[in-house]
């Protein structure tokens, strides 16, 4: 690879971080630009620890994108969400519906939907960059061995723990700790995506969820930032759990993850100088349901459209006004949260009529 010498020679027109939803949408809509390059820092095809559950706005932005294959969607096909008051056995559906599919098979088929003119390098880690009036510079490592590619804009697609964002000079958002389990099924549980609120087991719990996916059942729960031993806790949260759901058997896997904690407008940034930041990396994700793959979509699109329709130097701002109405969205958001979290908020959810909690969760 080559270093640009001069205002004008670019390796590539884009260079795209991360392989998610948000990447692979920002380098579709970059490469009607010219050459983008897509670098993550996994082995690819990648595992992205996930519920897989497909809301109707991530639905509809695959509808762009021709059929999926029927390999990537699991029994039962769609779930609606349930909320579950754990301690007073109170359970309400609700009309949000999603499609259930296998995380990884639905990340690699995103990737295989890229244009010829993206190339695509795995293993391949953003560790800093330079920009200025002309472009920018970015720091790779493949393999433990540093290069530098040159281009246009950058676009940060790499998540919660952001290095484009922090080369920025932006601090990470905080984040959740994530814990997955992928439970045998020694018999039918009910078709629902169930999110579910336990009092009385540690403030550092915020709740768990338990969806269907063929063979087998995830239960996940979600902890605040910082908890300490989060194992432990999943270990006596899935024991709470069994004996409601006998249903439930071993745990063939477990992951270990991280969600973004949004809790602030100001967590949202667009981007910096010719470097625009989209899905968690610049912030989008929904505060009250955890929901990433619409918004990750979504911005990735917006961001990937910000550099192909724009001069290089004015794509962030055409991003920052095209992605307004997401900030614009989050921030209605975050205003029931902390109601939502509140010891009183906790008691009297499971009373909430269910038009209330689509209100809560819905948009992008
Ligand atoms: C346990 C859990 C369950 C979830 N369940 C759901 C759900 O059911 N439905 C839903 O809508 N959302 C869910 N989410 C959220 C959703 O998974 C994310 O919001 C979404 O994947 C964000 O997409 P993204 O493209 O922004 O980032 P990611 O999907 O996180 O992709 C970022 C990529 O960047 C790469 N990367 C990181 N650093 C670098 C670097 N320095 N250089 C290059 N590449 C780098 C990573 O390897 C990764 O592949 C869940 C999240 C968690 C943790």
């Amino acid at each position: 690879m080559t270093a640009r010498s001069t205002g004008t020679a670019y390796d590539y027109d884009t260079v795209v971080a991360g392989a998610g939803p948000a990447g692979v949408m920002a380098a579709i809509e970059a490469s009607s630009r010219g050459s983008v390059l897509l670098v993550d820092a996994s082995a690819l095809p990648r595992n992205k620890s996930c519920g897989g559950m497909l809301n109707e706005y991530a639905q509809s932005f695959l509808a762009a994108h021709g059929d999926m294959p029927d390999r990537i969607v699991l029994d039962p096909s769609h779930i609606h969400f349930r909320y579950v008051d754990w301690d007073r056995s109170i359970k309400k559906p609700t009309e949000l519906r999603f499609l259930n599919v296998d995380r990884a098979l639905f990340d690699d088929w995103l990737v295989s939907l890229l244009p010829d003119n993206v190339e695509i390098s795995g293993s391949t880690a953003v560790k800093g960059l330079q920009q200025d009036a002309d472009g920018v510079t970015v720091d790779l490592k493949n393999g433990g061995k540093p290069y530098q590619v040159t281009c246009r804009n950058l676009i940060g697609a790499d998540g919660a723990r952001s290095g484009v964002r922090r080369a920025l000079g932006v601090e990470n958002v905080s984040t959740y700790v994530t814990l997955q389990d992928f439970c045998t099924l020694k018999d039918e549980i009910e078709p629902y995506f169930d999110c579910i609120y336990m009092r009385g087991i540690g403030d550092s719990y915020a709740y768990s969820y338990v969806m269907p996916k063929g063979e087998t059942a995830i239960v996940g729960s979600v902890y605040y930032p910082h908890t300490k031993r989060p194992a432990d806790k999943q270990n006596h949260t899935l024991n709470i759990l069994r004996k409601e759901m006998p249903a439930l058997g071993d745990s063939v896997r477990r992951e270990a993850s991280v969600a973004l904690y949004v809790r602030a407008t100001a967590d949202v940034v667009p981007g910096v100088g010719r470097v625009l930041l989209a899905g968690e990396a610049g912030g989008f994700m929904s505060p009250t349901s955890g929901e990433g793959i619409s918004y990750a979509m979504n911005t990735g699109v917006l961001a990937g459209k910000a550099v192909a329709e724009n001069d290089p130097a004015d794509a962030v701002a055409a991003y920052r006004r095209a992605t307004a109405h997401v900030g614009s969205n989050i921030s209605r958001k975050l205003r029931w949260l902390p109601f939502m979290e509140s010891r009183v908020g906790k008691y009297f959810a499971g009373f909430v009529p269910t038009p209330i909690v689509s209100k809560v969760t819905k948009g992008l």
